[in-house]
């Protein structure tokens, strides 16, 4: 192919000068994530990246959960085209916003209808505002651990909430330089993650102050381990009968389902998430739910209208990507994304086992997490507890990197169609000779 004859300009040295003189401390997304391997990547084809000094990798976290597809799909890249050649508008109503939403509420089973935010941060402080809105409430609960986005509640306004900010709960993290408003944190409830008596107490100690709870079905920083079903039950009834909206946030879980994780989980919320996949790439984010809830956003139903739009909501790029992003993403699609997820999974277990090491891995589908530590991680304060497994998986996904894999510094994979059972044995190949004897 084009790119392995092509040349990459070996000049990462540059580009790492010029950034420490207008960017000190690394980019934007460096910086804000500290990850253990940072590359000036030159371009991406299937499940691989080419930097800029022209090592190739694979990279496993699929573009930090981004894309399902690999790079430089070509359905995606030839919407994306045409968009472009038609001109991208912003600000304007697009049929493709239009088919777009009928998609998604196609598949997902509790969305009737759509509103677009420009990330997933955004899209969750938005489902945030319309369930306050709704209910007249002002309480969110959230699971200990579970990330819902960047946000910083030193910066927060009435309507927004640090729920969304995801090292809120986080043992040992330092709240913000500014310090954090009191009353605003009040107003965030935090429940353990799949310990269903003591969330359910938690819960009803709040009563009728609770607006909504917002959960994540398998939250990556929480260990990537998949929520009980006698859990989210609980959260279901506990909700309506307190009165509070279920807000179930999809925007890496989306990738679990044809009909998203919700069916997966059999789970019925008032208000979805999504970003990341659906935008085929693009920057995006949504929230979605049944007509009566979205009404909030709907300025024609006499009420203030919750404000969620900005300048790049729904743009013509991220729409259409989507919908080739998603048209592309049939039921055989989410079977093979299965496969190689389970191939995956067997194939580190061996690899565990030939090393003699006590790992483990969660997750499901193309969604899975390593962990180098025998303890339970069944909750969140145990995941985290064991700082000494988290220090060890960040060291092999550096040891990884230079054998060739990129994954996230906790562990998080995100496999995608571009692969192949190949790509896979190549990937646990890596860990063979990044793991310790
Ligand atoms: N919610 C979940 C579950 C996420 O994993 C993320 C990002 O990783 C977000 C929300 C925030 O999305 P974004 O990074 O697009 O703001």
């Amino acid at each position: 192919s084009d790119l392995m004859s092509a040349q990459a300009t070996p000049n990462s040295e540059k580009l790492y000068a010029r950034a420490r003189e207008v960017m000190p401390g690394g980019n934007t997304r460096t910086t804000v994530y500290r990850k253990p391997h940072q590359i000036y990547a030159w371009r991406g084809d299937g499940c691989r990246i080419t930097d800029v000094d022209g090592h190739i990798r694979i990279d496993a976290l699929g573009n930090f959960t981004s894309l399902i597809h690999g790079y430089g799909n070509r359905q995606i890249l030839e919407a994306a085209t045409r968009q472009l050649e038609a001109g991208t508008c912003f600000g304007m109503p697009t049929e493709s916003e239009i088919r777009l939403s009928e998609i998604l509420c196609e598949r997902l089973p509790s969305v009737e209808q759509l509103r677009y935010t420009n990330s997933g941060t955004e899209a969750v402080m938005n489902a945030i505002k319309a369930a306050r809105a709704y209910t007249g409430r002002p309480k969110i609960a959230k699971c200990e651990g579970a990330y819902h986005g960047t946000y910083d509640p030193a910066e927060t306004s009435q309507d927004a909430s640090p729920a969304t900010w995801g090292d809120i709960d986080r043992p040992g993290s330092v709240p913000t330089a500014k310090g954090t408003p009191q009353g605003v944190l009040d107003d965030v409830v935090v429940i353990p993650f799949n310990n269903t008596p003591v969330a359910e107490a938690i819960l009803r100690a709040s009563g009728n102050s609770l607006a909504a709870v917002l959960v994540d079905v398998m939250p990556n920083r929480a260990g990537l381990v998949p929520a009980k079903s006698e859990y989210l039950a609980m959260l279901r009834r506990v909700t309506r009968e307190l009165g509070a909206l279920l807000i179930l946030d999809e925007v890496i879980t989306f990738r679990l389902g044809y009909n998203g994780a919700q069916s997966r989980f059999d789970i019925d919320p008032d208000l979805t998430t999504l970003g990341k996949i659906i935008g085929g790439g693009f920057a995006i984010g949504a929230i979605g739910g049944r007509a009566e809830v979205m009404s909030v956003f709907d300025p024609s139903k006499g009420q203030p209208a919750v404000p969620h739009g900005g300048t790049f909501s729904a743009n013509p790029m991220s729409m259409s990507a989507g919908i080739a992003a998603l048209e592309e993403l049939t039921p055989p699609a989410f079977e093979k994304l299965e496969v190689l997820g389970d191939r995956f999974d067997q194939g580190i277990r061996a690899c565990f086992a030939r090393h003699g090491i006590k790992g483990q891995v969660t997750g499901l589908g193309s969604l899975r997490r390593v962990h180098l530590t025998d303890a339970p991680l069944s909750d969140y304060r145990s995941t985290f507890a064991s700082a000494d497994g988290a220090a060890r998986v960040s060291a092999l996904a550096k040891a990884l990197f230079d054998e060739g894999v990129i994954i996230a510094g906790n562990g998080l994979m995100a496999f995608s169609t571009a692969m192949e059972d190949p790509d896979i044995d190549d990937i646990v190949r890596a860990f063979d000779r990044a793991l310790p004897e």
